[in-house]
């Protein structure tokens, strides 16, 4: 059994920054997540992207992001299960969480702060029969670094912001040798920006545009080497390629947590805005995965959520102490 202050659900950015507040009050944090890694959406889905609203940081990619709330919240040395999902979470007699893991790890704690984003999320994948054989050897759903594509030669899929900024970045850095981008419709659902970047490359030769079309097959052995394209008025087509990414959005599912006997709107949950608790008194919801009126899921407000619910749950740990606001350049950072 791991034993801490606060069990966090969640190691995104919202998560991590928890950890930091949590020490300058003294608390211990343990952190679960689900993916092998902390970061959340930052580092699974656009680690190398700059994000240019985190207050004090006129651009900051969302990956040194991460690096810099995980260096932050290390003094306060946070305990991780990585690679776990939190599947169940059983209140004691008095009043404190067992929260257990898929794999069976349970952590016990008077506080239970979840900050589970989207949930545990899933791409949408392309309706092709023989896809899942081709994961990871050619396929991929999300660009995590592009110097894996290097040299490579890319079929994009998709008609939103992520196909197109990719498709352009791949192709306007010669990091891939070629890049195609396949979408079913001739026109596009993303910025219009991205739309004439995309269409001026196509121009000068650097983008195969493919529209009114779609990706039907894949053809390799072994791993993937030719995908078969279903043009509305020309018929089908072979492409060669090393990769074919599907880029379709994610699916956002609460998972386990929405079976916890918590009050759930939108897919999200519902928190008291005074100080982001849930309906089961000693468990919080911050960041992208709660919603009350006004909500924006966005890093910054969830950082301002997890400050707040700290407070409160400052005073459930120590009803009898007082805790006084101290500035960190007056106290400074004391780790554990
Ligand atoms: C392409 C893109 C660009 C964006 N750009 C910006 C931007 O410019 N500025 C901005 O402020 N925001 C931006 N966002 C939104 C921002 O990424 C989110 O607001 C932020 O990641 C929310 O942080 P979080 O910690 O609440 O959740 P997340 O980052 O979603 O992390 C939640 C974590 O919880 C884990 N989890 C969920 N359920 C369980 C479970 N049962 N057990 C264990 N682990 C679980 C997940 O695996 C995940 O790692 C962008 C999002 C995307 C997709």
């Amino acid at each position: 059994m791991i034993e801490t202050d606060i069990i966090i659900i969640g190691a995104g950015p919202v998560g991590l920054f928890a950890v930091f507040e949590a020490g300058l009050l003294k608390l211990k944090c343990h952190l679960i997540d689900s993916l092998p890694q902390a970061g959340g959406q930052c580092s699974e889905i656009y680690p190398k992207k700059p994000i240019y609203d985190i207050p004090g940081f006129p651009s900051v990619l969302a990956g040194e992001l991460i690096d810099n709330l995980m260096e932050q919240a290390a003094p306060f040395k946070p305990g991780f299960t990585l690679g776990e999902a939190a599947q169940t979470i059983d209140k004691l007699e008095d009043g404190s969480f067992i929260v257990t893991t898929v794999k069976g790890t349970k952590h016990h704690a008077p506080i239970v702060m979840i900050a589970g984003g989207l949930g545990v999320f899933e791409p949408r994948k392309p309706p092709i029969a023989n896809i899942v054989d081709f994961e990871d050897k050619g396929v991929e759903y999300i660009i995590k670094d592009p110097e894996f594509y290097r040299g490579k030669r890319c079929v994009i899929a998709g008609g939103g912001d992520s196909a197109l900024d990719w498709a352009f970045f791949l192709a306007d850095k010669n990091i891939a040798s070629e890049v195609a981008l396949v979408h079913r419709s001739s026109s596009f659902r993303g910025h219009l920006d991205s739309v004439q970047k995309v269409i001026d490359l196509a121009e000068k030769g650097k983008i195969k545009l493919i529209t009114e079309a779609e990706v039907v097959g894949l053809n390799g052995d072994g791993k993937l080497e030719q995908v078969v394209v279903q043009h509305t008025a020309n018929g089908e087509m072979l492409v060669d390629t090393d990769h074919f990414i599907p880029l379709f959005g994610l699916k956002p599912s609460l998972g386990p947590i929405a079976d916890w006997g918590l009050e759930i709107e939108k897919n999200a949950i519902k928190v008291d805005t005074k100080d982001y608790s849930t309906n089961i008194p000693g468990i919080y919801a911050i960041g992208d995965v709660n919603t009350y009126e006004g909500k924006l899921k966005l890093i910054l407000c969830g950082f301002h959520e997890g400050t707040i619910a700290l407070q409160s749950a400052f005073a459930r740990i120590h009803p009898d102490k007082k805790n006084i606001l101290k500035y960190t350049t007056v106290n400074g950072v004391q780790g554990f």
